[in-house]
């Protein structure tokens, strides 16, 4: 059997292993410390737009922290991309609000601006409030159609949280993406563009900000000299030895992008010359995605397979390959949330997409060998 391709696995620099053993050699073995502070610094670098930079132990947990900065509270309803992971919504139903759905647009696999629009004038008019706060996800790394969608959230007043998580070091315009709204979540799980094993920051507008949430993260511990609480806190920081992981992949982060670019240009080279496969490019001159993960969108009718058929067939071949997320509004746990997408634009891509090995450790002749044989299995 030919060697194990995955799809997106943890890549190592080779430095995290000195900041880990700093962190015990000078037992900094704790939720705070000199690595975690060295992380959000070099991240703050990396991101610019004078941002602040917190890091927590999850995505989630930033997202989380994000909407609570926001204020949404029971019975708020929070807009949220229908196509994604279900960390990008599950922290709305944490608060006690309600998740409403809007629809992609076919270009990103984003949030639809037109749609969103639709979305808050009709929940208006349903509830008699405007939505507490718009969460809209950079799918794969792809950048969102962003300028619109703030147009929008401005004309109603509604702050945007952007769930970066998949899309570290992708670019709108040239400014990277979590950098735009009111807050943006990172995550750094195992198969992210960089990990600390498990870890996520928030980006926040300003230090005070910044402030509010490292102490809603360490428990709201007030500054007393015995325990003393005034609001509910979370115990979401990042450990010191996690920190370490971090400072050490930053080193490495720039390289991980552009191998992550180089190998979805050997699959649009390769795959957009087979009939009925389509590689997702940027869709203009606007974005630059970090193609955390390369897609392909198949037409059944033209290969004679289905993106699942071509997955079982590769699996076999010791390929991993993943379909889409499934969209939200087709989760029987959010069932009862309100969507808005006539056309299911999620739904289509989620059925008719596959996602291909992308990590950034995997060589030019492993993704040959996945277009070799995603070209034999079609037509
Ligand atoms: C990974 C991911 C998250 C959650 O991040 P964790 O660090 O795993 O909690 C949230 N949203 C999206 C879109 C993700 O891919």
């Amino acid at each position: 059997m030919e060697k194990r391709i995955l799809l997106s696995l943890a890549h190592m620099g080779g430095t995290e292993q000195k900041y880990v053993n700093e962190a015990f050699e000078t037992n900094w073995i704790v939720p705070l410390g000199p690595n975690v502070d060295e992380f959000e610094h070099r991240l703050q670098a990396f991101l610019g737009q004078d941002k602040s930079v917190v890091a927590l132990c999850a995505g989630t947990a930033a997202i989380h922290l994000g909407l609570v900065m926001l204020g949404v509270s029971r019975d708020d309803e929070v807009i949220c991309q229908d196509l994604t992971f279900s960390a990008s919504c599950n922290p709305i139903v944490y608060q006690g609000a309600t998740p409403v759905f809007v629809d992609s647009e076919p270009d990103t696999m984003n949030m639809d601006p037109k749609i969103l629009e639709e979305a808050i004038i009709a929940r208006k008019e349903a509830t008699g409030r405007y939505p507490k706060a718009i969460i809209v996800v950079y799918l794969y790394g792809m950048p969102a159609k962003i300028d619109e969608i703030l147009a929008v959230a401005a004309k109603y007043g509604i702050p945007v949280l952007e769930d970066a998580a998949e899309g570290l070091g992708s670019e709108y315009r040239g400014r990277m993406v979590g950098t735009f709204g009111a807050y943006g979540a990172l995550s750094f799980n195992g198969n992210k563009i960089i990990t600390t094993s498990g870890g996520g920051a928030l980006i926040c507008p300003d230090k005070d900000s910044a402030r509010r949430v490292l102490f809603l993260a360490t428990q709201a511990r007030e500054n007393r000299p015995y325990y003393y609480h005034t609001t509910i806190g979370y115990n979401y920081r990042l450990s010191n030895v996690s920190g370490g992981i971090g400072c050490g992949q930053m080193e490495v982060l720039e390289d991980h992008l552009a191998r992550r670019r180089a190998i979805h240009d050997i699959y649009a080279r390769e795959l957009n010359a087979i009939p009925g496969i389509e590689v997702q490019m940027n869709p203009g001159d606007d974005f630059k995605s970090n193609f955390w993960l390369s897609t392909i969108q198949v037409n059944p009718a033209v290969t004679g397979r289905t993106p699942d058929e071509i997955r079982l067939i590769l699996a076999d071949k010791n390929i991993e390959t993943r379909l889409l997320w499934r969209p939200m509004h087709m989760m029987p746990v959010f069932e009862n949330c309100p969507y808005y997408g006539k056309e299911e634009v999620g739904r289509r891509l989620f059925e008719g997409g596959l996602c291909l090995p992308s990590g950034s450790s995997l060589t030019d002749e492993d993704i040959m060998r996945v277009c070799r044989e995603i070209k034999a299995c079609c037509n």
